[in-house]
């Protein structure tokens, strides 16, 4: 099953698994008091020793969660043709950056260079380079297997780079643990299920005013967690709740900001765009933050370092850190957005050319995965960042008719490849 798009909680499980990250956790609380959440989520996802991503990351069916490009290579093909569509609509620079935050398991990149590669006519005369953003030791194995065949070089001198090497079609792929790493250059940016795994804070509206519900030890039972409310305000309650907010519990991902902004900057100093796609809301969700183990739901704070933890991505306010520098489009549903993108088409192209009856049933029943209402299509969403003049001329205010209109983006509107 794919990660269920909302709803909270989860039955509590037995915390088997090694205890190490919960006695390291235990140790820090007793220590120094209660951890915001969004603490404990960085040290139960991403610390260096421990982390769940650091670990094991367990994308995929053997693992704790399954993604679209997981399910299906139409999902990344689709993808890899919006940034060429993007790529031609831009006038057709003569390089490029492709820039995937969190790859994963390197599926959706290695299905993006696939297309890359068919369409070589279309992109011949333009400089590809590939560059992750991947904190996980292990997961950046494992996509360096998948997209060279594990022929990589460790500690490039030449390059802000941790690890390079060359695609199977040719591309050269880097590997850094921040977006800061990457260099500056016109660029295509991609984050799927990027930003639901980044730290959140939660707040709660209390009769004594807002308060932050933070990570502590249980003191009746040895080595159990619980939630529990700050007692007064903290820096975080005065800076991210709006004085207009009508909700009574809050979640909010500050590093979801700081990331948007950067790649916003990018965007309107070197040109380029970004696309987003996760499960999310727009401003009104409230309870969000849940665990993933085993491809069922896990008690947030049992077993830490087991299980990923991930809360639904406010678009509202990836909106509102972009603002000013780069225009944004959607969220949109996954479904309307690969529709848009000609999913049928290519649908009955595979179904066409499929011998057997094997495939063809696992052509439709991952279309149905990704498209049905009910199963990822309308909870996941897609939302993209385009420079301001993408979608306004910049003399469109003095001189309307002065220009052919601009060519609509893809996705968001239906595919016109010319
Ligand atoms: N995009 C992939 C994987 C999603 S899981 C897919 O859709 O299948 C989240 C990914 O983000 C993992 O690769 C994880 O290791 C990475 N990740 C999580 N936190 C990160 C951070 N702070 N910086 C960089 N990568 C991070």
């Amino acid at each position: 099953a794919a990660r269920l798009c909302s709803g909270a909680g989860g039955e509590a499980e037995a915390a088997n698994g090694d205890g190490a990250m919960l006695r390291h956790l235990a140790r820090k609380l007793r220590a120094s008091g209660p951890v915001t959440v969004a603490e404990y989520m960085r040290e139960a996802l991403t610390n260096p020793g421990q982390g769940y991503y650091t670990r094991r990351g367990g994308v995929g069916e053997s693992g704790d969660f399954i993604t679209s490009p997981e399910i299906s290579q139409v999902f990344g093909e689709l993808i890899g043709i919006w940034y060429i569509s993007e790529w031609m609509a831009m006038g057709k620079p003569s390089t490029f950056q492709l820039v995937e935050l969190g790859p994963g398991r390197g599926t959706l990149t290695d299905d993006i260079l696939r297309v890359f590669k068919q369409l070589a006519s279309v992109l011949s005369k333009c400089d590809v380079s590939v560059h992750l953003v991947e904190v996980s030791p292990k997961l950046s194995e494992i996509q360096a297997v998948m997209l060279t065949g594990g022929k990589v070089q460790p500690n490039p001198e030449d390059k802000s780079a941790y690890m390079k090497g060359v695609s199977k079609t040719g591309i050269p792929i880097f590997w850094y643990r921040d977006i800061q790493d990457v260099p500056p250059g016109y660029s295509f940016y991609l984050a799927h299920e990027f930003f639901d795994a980044l730290p959140i804070h939660k707040f709660q509206r209390t009769e004594k005013g807002w308060r932050e519900v933070l990570v502590d030890i249980d003191p009746e039972v040895p080595d159990k967690l619980r939630f529990v409310l700050s007692p007064s305000r903290t820096p975080a309650t005065q800076i991210f709740i709006q004085p207009e907010e009508t909700r009574d519990h809050v979640e909010v991902c500050p590093e979801a900001g700081v990331i948007v902004q950067r790649l916003a900057s990018r965007i309107e100093k070197d040109g380029g765009a970004a696309l987003v796609a996760d499960y999310g809301h727009d401003g009104t969700k409230t309870d969000t933050f849940r665990g993933f183990r085993n491809h069922k739901l896990h008690d947030v704070l049992s077993a830490p370092g087991t299980a990923d933890l991930t809360a639904d991505v406010d678009f509202s306010y990836l909106r509102k850190m972009a603002q000013g520098r780069a225009a944004t489009l959607g969220p949109i549903k996954q479904r309307e957005f690969l529709k848009n993108m000609g999913i049928d088409l290519r649908l009955q192209v595979l179904l066409q050319n499929s011998g057997d009856t094997a495939t063809r049933e696992q052509l439709l029943h991952s279309y149905d995965m990704l498209m049905n209402p009910e199963k990822m299509g309308d909870c996941f969403n897609f939302f993209a960042l385009l420079p301001h003049q993408r979608l306004v001329h910049p003399d469109k205010k003095d001189k309307p008719e002065s220009k052919s209109p601009l060519p609509p983006v893809a996705g968001f509107n239906e595919l016109l490849l010319k």
